[in-house]
Order: structure tokens, then sequence, then C-alpha cells
């Protein structure tokens, strides 16, 4: 199975107007995706939300089909949710630590779960510990193997990470975690909807990923993986009556499926909507897009390295669909402002988002070009063409 370009720029309203590279941020979702959100509104119009809730509940089920589907999970293992951090926050925090427990982490962690690392070392009094690189960037399956003692309780890698191209080895992880009996947190916000996520081939515990990135889903969704493995060990950090039930004056039981992450206010349209993106992306085949995304990158990759000033920052020996680059005596900043005013979206990854990695690789901010199946080689050319040339002086 092949991408269909022109069929799915066609399902895609925004490429009319944009040429849009910043779908590691939030991709321009299909108007599948959009018609099914605004169709719910209109039903909730017209009879009331928990009607519409009612009349739609095939269409909300369906989302949790479609992602188990996605990940290859079981739909009891799915909890939908706000967003990736939300997903990712509520299995994390549903761990017990003691003094001198240890989590093993990458260096090229996302901001808010290394802040939740921090808080959780400053309350529990647990050791955190980055796991070194091999000589691709990757995270070294090997020195993970090494660190492995009976303290640690946790580890927990981002598959892809914000700020680069780099894929880690998330199945070489699994079965360090699975051999060693340690839980296994995934944070899969950036690989889901661009490539193969498979949670019994990568042996992990719990994955969170968000909807509005590479799925192509509406903004304010998300959702968690949860293994029946682990479910019964872990009592999220806030319960509520959809979570749990008051079986008792008191007494509560808490939910036997993974939706005891969830809570009972939702946003049922956007559900709906991230169940249609799933499914517009098992309908392409996510080899498919993974093969069409991860080429049209290591083409961008080519072409920016080849411009005079323009250095190419991605590492990795396997790369998907994120390209960072830097422009010689430009702020990127002022790059991705200028991309803008031709109508180019890109966007900056700058320290704050991942501290840990730009300080060891002594980073400045990158300007992020993250392409999607729907880009097209027309376009590599327009993003190169609209960049800054080097600075000079004397010109
Ligand atoms: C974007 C991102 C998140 C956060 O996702 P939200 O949906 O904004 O909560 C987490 N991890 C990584 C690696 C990300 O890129």
């Amino acid at each position: 199975m092949t991408i269909d370009v022109g069929r799915v720029r066609a399902d895609t309203p925004g490429c009319e107007h944009v040429v849009h590279f910043n779908n590691a941020g939030s991709s321009l979702p299909p108007r599948q995706v959009t018609d099914a959100v605004v169709d719910h509104l209109r039903l909730e119009e017209r009879t009331g939300g928990y009607e519409a809730a009612a009349a739609a509940l095939d269409r909300s089920e369906r989302a949790y089909d479609a992602l188990a589907a996605l990940v290859g999970a079981d739909r009891d293992e799915i909890a939908l949710v706000e967003n990736a951090t939300r997903a990712w926050d509520m299995a994390f925090y549903s761990l017990s630590w003691k003094p001198g427990d240890r989590i093993l982490t990458s260096r090229a962690e996302y901001a808010s779960n290394a802040i939740a690392f921090l808080q959780t070392a400053r309350r529990h009094g647990v050791q955190v510990d980055v796991v070194p690189e091999d000589e691709t960037g990757a995270l070294s399956v090997d020195a993970l193997r090494d660190m492995i003692d009976e303290r640690v309780k946790l580890i927990a890698v981002t598959h892809v990470p914000t700020q680069g191209g780099l894929v880690n080895p998330a199945a070489g992880i699994g079965a360090v975690a699975r051999e060693a009996g340690v839980t296994y947190l995934l944070d899969a916000c950036q690989s889901i909807g661009q490539m193969r996520v498979d949670v019994r081939e990568i042996g992990c515990d719990l994955l969170s990923a968000t909807g509005r990135k590479f799925l192509r889903g509406p903004r304010g969704t998300g959702f968690l993986y949860c293994s029946r493995r682990v479910l019964d060990h872990l009592e999220p950090p806030f319960l509520d009556l959809h979570a749990a039930t008051w079986t008792s004056a008191d007494s509560y039981e808490v939910r036997g499926d993974a939706r005891r992450f969830e809570n009972w206010e939702g946003y049922v349209a956007g559900k709906i909507g991230l169940g249609v993106a799933a499914d517009y992306a098992l309908d392409l085949g996510i080899d498919a897009v993974e093969e069409r995304v991860t080429g049209l990158a290591e083409a961008l990759r080519g072409r920016l390295a080849a411009l005079p000033g323009v250095t190419v920052h991605d590492r990795g020996a396997r790369r998907c669909g994120i390209v960072t680059f830097t422009v010689d005596g430009h702020d990127s900043r002022d790059v991705a402002a200028r991309l803008s005013a031709a109508k180019i979206n890109v966007s900056v990854s700058a320290a704050s988002s991942a501290r840990w990695d730009f300080e060891a690789r002594g980073l400045p901010s990158l300007v992020r070009s993250s392409v999607h199946y729907y880009n097209t080689e027309d376009e590599l050319d327009r993003l190169c063409e609209a960049l800054p040339g080097p600075v000079t002086t004397g010109a």
C-alpha cells in the first residue's frame, strides 16, 4: 500500500491555504475529523448534550476500538483523556514511591515528564537517573540493562522526542523492562500517527499519546493505554464517580478497566473525532504512512544540508518525520517568522521543552519542520527557497 497523495490532500482543506510543517505541533486535520466533531456539536445544539451523547454512543465507543486497533491493544486497555500530558500524569502519579526508589529515563525527555520526576524526587526521595546514549544519540539499551537493580521502579522514556528526528528503541527498552519486571511507561506522543506503535511488540505497560499531532485528531484529546498486567496495581491519583463506584456509605470500588483513568465529564465531540482520526490512519495503513513520512523527512534533511549555512541536528540511527535545523547568523524564531510570512508553518524547539538534551548538546533554539504524508516534494522546495541565506559581510 502507498499513500494516494492527491486523495489525502483533497481530504485536507488546510493544504490549499498553508504549507504545513508543524505536524509535531498540531497537524492539519482531515475534513472527516472536523465534520465528525462539528456534526456532534450540532447534534448537541439541537437535542441537548446528554441526549446527543446517548444518540452517538456507538460513535464515541468506536474511538476505543479504533485506538486499540492502532496500538495493538484491547479496547478495555484504552482511556480517553484531554491530552497526552494528562494521560502520562494519570499513569505516573498512580505509582507509589519510597525513598531510594529509582526512575530510569532518557536524556531527550519532554519537559513536563522531567518536571514530574523532579517533583516526585523532592516529595518522596526518589532518584532519577538518565540513561546514557549510544553513539547514534538514541538511548543505549545496553546501558539501560546495566543500570537495572532492585531499586528501579520505573522505566519512563520518550519514544520520539519533541525536539528532533530521533526514534528511541522502544522495543529494546521493553525487553529489558520485561526481563527485569519493571513497569515501563512510554511517551508516544510524537510517534503515534506517524509510525507503527504496537504495545505488545514494544512490551510497555503504559503508553500516553495525544490526538492533535501526527494522528490528526482534534485538539483537547489524548489517550492512555494501560496493560491489563498492571491495571490492578495502579490506583489513579484522582477518582470520581466514573472512575470508581460509591458502593456503600464508606466504600468505593475502582473500575476494572482502563477507564479508571478517565473522568466523567469529557469532550464527546472530540472523542468521536479522535476515533475518526484513528480510523483514517488505519485505513491508509500505518506502514504506508511511516514510509512516506520518513521518506519526505530524509529528502528534506538532504536538501537542507546542501544549503550553505544550514545545519541539520537530528540524531539517531532510525529517524522519523521531525526535522530540526539552524541557519547560521539567524535566530530560529526569526527564521520561523520569515517562513510564516510566506505561509509556511514550522515551529521552534527551545531548551525549555527538553533541557537535559539541549544543555548536553549545547544546542541553541532549533527550527522544527515536521512533515506529514500530505506534504509534497514541491513544498519541501518552497521551504528551502524561503529560508534566509547565510549572513555574509561586505556583500
Ligand atoms: C507534545 C508532547 C507531549 C505533550 O502532549 P500534550 O497533548 O500537549 O499534553 C508529551 N510528550 C512529548 C514528547 C510531546 O512532544
